[in-house]
């Protein structure tokens, strides 16, 4: 018999035991988790809509109309004009020819990945890939070949070592846990030099990057270079679900070909009603991302100011490098004491020896919300030897 309670010994020696903390409020800046009053300052919430008034109307409506749930598989009774109502626009905004919504962003990563390649393909994959890309290609049953983050004379040798025939580049737009914008526009040059097809998952990008917030695509305005766009419904847009945007053939494609799309339960009608209510604020309502960018350069900077070992650049995900595991987890902890929620992240999320915290902001904080997360912030860094 596999003994769990063993492993999990080994698991909480190595500090790496995970606690669940619940919320009792809203994911806004300021919420309540665990009974107790907290600056929340690591939600995907970026734009702050998860409560917004008019995204709740527009779930309640919906149910008043639709019921609470589809009732079906998309490809059977599931299948409502709400849906296609969103995959036109989501189409539209992300400048492709069609869109398929999936139950989640780690469904689009594993049903396409899984659904477009097999044996005969190889994949090449950022290190910092997030897990539903990694699965994904696992799934596929395609040669999986990781190249150094970030890092396009690896990916150019690689390339030359390995690709045959039918090749598939994927990158996060933006990488969940560092908060860095991969070189789009060098992978798609070495795409095209080699003649392989490119995904590029923007999950933490869309709604926040670009000057129409089409997110990192749409920052490097490469909207007819990246084959496949992968997005989700659950951070800036404030809900639940996942797209692929791309050519028409590629989507009906898809529709048969991924299995976490068609053996899954669509998502319920209201669902998609605040996606659609969430796009058309997105696309109205740019201040908001420009204040989540600015508020973001400025905690940054100040961390950096301050000494602390954080990344530069310019996306709402402000990583601050602790190193071991139990540091990262007694970090946090201090910090939640004095009423600043932001948890540690550590492997396997991450690789051995880069625990961190992983800051996120939300436009809706305000400057007094982010001084005093710093000010706290420095104390205990200074407590804990870091700065
Ligand atoms: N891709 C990336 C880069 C992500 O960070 C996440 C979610 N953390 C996903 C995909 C999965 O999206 P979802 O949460 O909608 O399943």
């Amino acid at each position: 018999m596999y003994k769990f309670a063993e492993a999990l010994e080994s698991i909480k020696e190595k500090g790496l035991y995970r606690e669940m903390l619940y919320l009792d409020a809203a994911p806004g800046p300021h919420t309540m988790v665990g009974g107790k009053q907290m600056l929340l300052l690591s939600s995907n919430n970026y734009l702050g809509l998860c409560n917004d008034d008019r995204l709740k109307e527009a779930a309640i409506a919906t149910i008043r109309e639709f019921g609470v749930g589809s009732g079906g598989s998309r490809l059977t009774t599931g299948s409502y004009r709400l849906h296609r109502e969103l995959e036109e626009r989501l189409a539209q905004f992300k400048g492709t020819e069609a869109c398929l919504v999936f139950s989640t962003g780690y469904a689009a990563n594993l049903g396409t990945i899984a659904g477009l390649a097999d044996k005969g393909w190889v994949i090449f994959c950022d290190r910092l890939n997030h897990a539903s890309i990694i699965d994904g290609c696992r799934l596929s049953g395609a040669k999986l070949v990781i190249y150094k983050h970030c890092d396009m004379n690896d990916l150019e040798k690689k390339i030359k070592r390995y690709h045959t025939g039918k090749g598939l580049i994927v990158s996060d737009g933006v990488f969940s846990m560092d908060g860095d914008i991969a070189p789009l526009a060098e992978i798609v040059k070495l795409a095209k030099k080699y003649s392989i097809m490119t995904m590029v998952d923007d999950a933490h990008a869309t709604g926040v990057l670009g000057p129409n917030g089409g997110g990192s695509v749409d920052y490097f305005g490469l909207q007819n270079e990246v084959d496949i766009q992968m997005g989700t419904l659950s951070k800036a847009f404030a809900g639940e679900g996942g797209y692929i945007a791309g050519k028409q053939s590629l989507i009906d494609y898809l529709r048969h070909k991924a299995k976490s799309f068609i053996y899954s339960t669509a998502l319920a009608p209201h669902n998609i009603a605040v996606s659609l209510k969430a796009l058309e604020l997105i696309q109205k309502e740019p201040e908001r991302r420009k204040s989540l960018l600015e508020k973001s350069r400025w905690f940054r900077g100040e961390l950096v100011k301050n000494g602390f070992d954080v990344p530069m650049n310019n996306t709402p995900i402000i990583p601050l490098m602790v190193g071991e595991a139990d540091k990262a987890v007694t970090f946090s902890r201090m910090l939640y004491d004095e009423g600043v929620y932001v948890p540690a992240i550590r492997p396997p999320t991450v690789p051995n020896g880069s625990s961190r915290l992983r800051f996120s902001i939300m436009a809706t904080h305000t400057h007094e919300d982010l001084a005093m997360a710093l000010q706290k912030t420095i104390v205990i860094g200074k407590e804990l030897g870091l700065i």
